[in-house]
Formats: structure tokens, sequence, C-alpha cells
């Protein structure tokens, strides 16, 4: 299997350091809203890649953090009045119920950078008693200049730095220099002790304190947004290189594309900002996934009304071509059918190729092409072998291709309603009856007395 890396800019074999265990890590939310569908984007992602390698026989542990703790998070608390930490708690969940309704559940581990300040406050203290941070009176900073290999993720110089957010400092010896700490003596915000006096972590910091604590200083992949390369993934190395000692931090660097919207940047301020939960309301999150599975993880991927039903319309190509195939899966059937064989290896050959579903789907495409004329006459077992290597396609993918009765208990439903209504009116209690009744009419439901 070739997986592109964002260090080497080339796709390698995928090499584990341990056998086949992936230790994987991926950025997760700054809680401080809802999340949007740029984040179904990558989560779908890499929710995929998990259950790719899944598939292949790894045993993954994907640990995300959550960033509970950030100047958006503390102004959001200031504007609103709820206190910071109540804040994130509360858009931390909506950003897992959101993730389970789009059937992304492979993260093993959510880890809350403020439940990792104890870590944060022992890297620093290392990075500093090696000689790479230093303190001044606002804060505790990584020098730059003491890690010559600074750049090697985004091919970016140190002079670049100077986009960095902390620029503002102005007590650093270098304005590239980035914040481990950011002391905040007697602010109305969250803050916690340290030996540096009472503050709070830098950005970068968390992650690396994290991923030691639970992977060490070296792991298999590390994934997140194409924006997050620099300076983020950038400091990530060069704070965990320099207090380990040991390089590459990670082997697989792995890097989403972005979502637009209609060709356009997604932001709040030009009023196409959708949030996966604005989206469900209109689409089924499994048109949702597949259409971002549509496009390659690494490529940009414009969401459009168009798009999402031309998703729709695909998943119900191969949903109908399923329901064609009546028979049921078991174990042990042997098929020598000559297109399953062909399009089947398309598929896993493509998904082993740094994991281009685009190219897996045309796969799915192509089966049902070459066989459709041809199920009558096949043997039930080329039947059971197709339906088999679908139901491992839509696990992979994370949908499933069974056509979902949507009717189905509707029936036994309306009966209870209708048995409740009676006794209401048995009791006289007509208020409540007839507005069950109204509300059913309302739904379309022919209600009569
Ligand atoms: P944030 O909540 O901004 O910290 O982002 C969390 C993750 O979502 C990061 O990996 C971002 O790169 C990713 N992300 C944010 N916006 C988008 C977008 N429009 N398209 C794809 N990924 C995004």
């Amino acid at each position: 299997m070739n997986v592109y890396s964002t260090l080497t800019r080339s796709k390698q074999d995928f090499v584990t350091i341990n056998k086949n265990r992936v230790n994987l890590f991926v950025c997760g939310p700054t809680v401080y809203d809802d999340a949007h569908i740029g984040h179904g984007r990558t989560y779908i992602s890499f929710d995929t890649i998990k259950r790719y390698l899944e598939y292949k026989g790894y045993a993954v542990f994907y640990i995300q953090n959550i960033t509970d703790i950030d100047d958006k998070i503390i102004n959001r608390s200031k504007e609103s009045g709820i206190p910071a930490s109540q804040l994130a708690r509360k858009f931390e969940k909506r950003y897992i119920e959101d993730m389970h309704k789009l059937n992304v559940n492979g993260v093993n581990l959510f880890a809350r950078a403020t439940d990792h300040v104890d870590e944060i406050l022992d890297q620093i203290q290392r990075l500093i008693d090696k000689g790479f941070a230093y303190e001044t009176e606002d804060g505790v900073y990584f020098e730059i200049e003491k890690f010559p290999e600074f750049g090697k993720l985004s091919n970016r110089n140190i002079e670049e730095l100077e986009s960095h957010r902390d620029i503002a400092e102005t007590t650093k010896k270098n304005p590239q220099d980035f914040a481990l700490w950011k002391k905040r003596e007697g602010v109305d915000e969250p803050t916690w002790p340290s030996p540096w006096g009472d503050g709070r972590p830098g950005w970068h910091i968390e992650d690396t304190a994290i991923t030691e604590y639970y992977f060490g200083p070296q792991y298999d992949a590390h994934g997140g947004g194409l924006d997050l390369i620099f300076p983020h993934h950038e400091a990530e190395i060069t704070q965990m290189e320099a207090v380990s000692g040991k390089a590459p931090m990670v082997k697989f660097w792995l890097h989403t594309g972005f979502l637009n919207v209609n060709g356009e940047k997604m932001s709040k301020s030009l009023n196409n900002f959708i949030t996966i939960r604005e989206l469900l309301e209109d689409y089924a999150p499994e048109t949702f996934r597949f259409f971002v599975l549509s496009t390659h993880y690494r490529s940009p991927i414009d969401f459009s009304k168009d798009s999402l039903h031309q998703s729709e319309k695909s998943l119900d190509r191969i949903r109908k071509f399923y329901e064609q195939l009546d028979v049921e899966v078991c174990e042990n059937v042997e098929s020598d059918y000559e297109v399953l064989a062909k399009w089947s290896k398309e598929f896993f050959d493509s998904m082993d190729d740094d994991f281009n579903t685009p190219k897996a789907i045309a796969a799915l495409f192509g089966l049902i092409n070459d066989s459709k004329n041809e199920l009558d006459n096949l043997a039930d077992e080329d039947k059971i072998a197709i339906k088999a290597f679908l139901d491992d396609a839509a696990h992979i993918f994370g949908v499933s291709f069974e056509t979902e009765d949507v009717n189905a208990g509707s029936d036994d439903l309306l009966e209870l309603i209708s048995e409740v209504r009676s006794e209401l009116r048995a009791n006289k209690q007509y208020d409540l009856s007839d507005k069950i009744r109204d509300n059913l009419q309302a739904l379309g439901f022919d209600i009569n007395d």
C-alpha cells in the first residue's frame, strides 16, 4: 500500500513502526461553535482511512485532540457570558453527536487540551532545560534559531514565520519564535498555575504533549486539513524533535484539501457557511459521505447542491443494483466470475494507492455496468460474491447499500397512536386527541374519526 506524505512530497510504501499497529493522530476541532461541513469533509476522510487500514488488518489507535482552550473560545465566552469551560463542553458534545450522525465513529480517544496541562508543563520544562526555549515577562517561547531544520514540512523558511499568529508578542527574542506558554496573571480568563506564573498553553504544544504521552516521541501518521501544515504542524515537529532528539516525529503526514462552497471559501461573512446540522436537515448523512468520498482526500472539494444530488443519484444506482442481487451472503462461497475479479482488484488497487476513493467508486460502477445485463444468468455463488464485495466496499466507505425501508414500522406506530387517541376520546380528553389528529394530518396522514 502506498501513502502520500506531505513531509516527503511523495507516495511511500506504508511501513509502520510496529508491524501491524498504526498510531494515528488527527487534529480535532476548536470547540467554540457547531462543526461545519468542512470539518465533516476532513473527519469523514480520516474515518474512511482508518476503516480501510483496519480492513487491511492493521490495529489502529486513533486519537483526536479537542482544543478546549483558545482565544476563540475565550472571546465567545466573553460575548455570550457562558464560562469558557461550559461553552467548550457544550460544543464538544454537539461535535461528537454530529460525527456520530455522519457515521464517523472511529476515534478511540478524544484528548482535551485542558486534561493534559501536566504533560504540557513537563514538555515545556524539558525544552527550557535543553536550551530550546526561554522565558520572558509575558510567556515562554521556542527559539526557532536553535532548530535549523525548521520548515522541512511546509518548505518555508524562518522569515515566513512572520505571519505567525503570535507575532503580536513583543518580548520575544525573534519575531518568529512561537509561544509555548502564555502568561495571563490577574486576567478574567481560565488560567493554570505553572513554574512561570499563571497562564495557558500555546496552541502547538497541546498536540505534542498529548501524542508524546500516548504514543511516545515517534509514531506512524498525523492528519489534519491543509491549512494546518504551517505553522501548526511545522511547530509540532520542531518542538517534539527538539525535545526528544529523535526524528522523524511522524512517518506519514496526511493533509486533506479544503471544502469550498460554490467555488468560494466557506466563511460566515460570505454567508455560505453550512453547519453539519443544517446540512442534515435536507440531506441524508450517507449522501454527504458519498459526496466527500467522490473526491480524493487531498484535493479541494467544491460543495454545491447539484453535486450533492449527483452523489444521491450515484448511491441510488448502486442500491438498485444491490437490490437485484436476490441472494443472502454466506461464508465460504467460491466464485470465479471474471468481471468481479477485475473490478474488485481495481477497487482495492485504488484504495491501496493513497486511499483513492473516487477511483474505487468508479470501479464499483465498472462492476455494475459490466454485470447488470448478465445478472439473470449468473450462478448464485457469483451473485453472493458480488454482494459480499459490495458489503465490504460499503463498510469501508461507512455507508450502506441496502435500500432502507423508510416505512418500516410506521403501520405499527400509527396503530399505537390510534389506540391512544381512542382512549383519550373515551376519557373525554378531546383537546389532546384533536391535537394529535391535526398534527398527523399536517404530516400528510388521512385520519378519519
Ligand atoms: P478547527 O476547528 O478550525 O481547529 O479545524 C479542525 C480541523 O478541520 C482541522 O484539521 C482543519 O484543517 C479542518 N477544517 C477546517 N475548515 C475546513 C474546510 N473548510 N475544509 C476542510 N477541512 C477543514
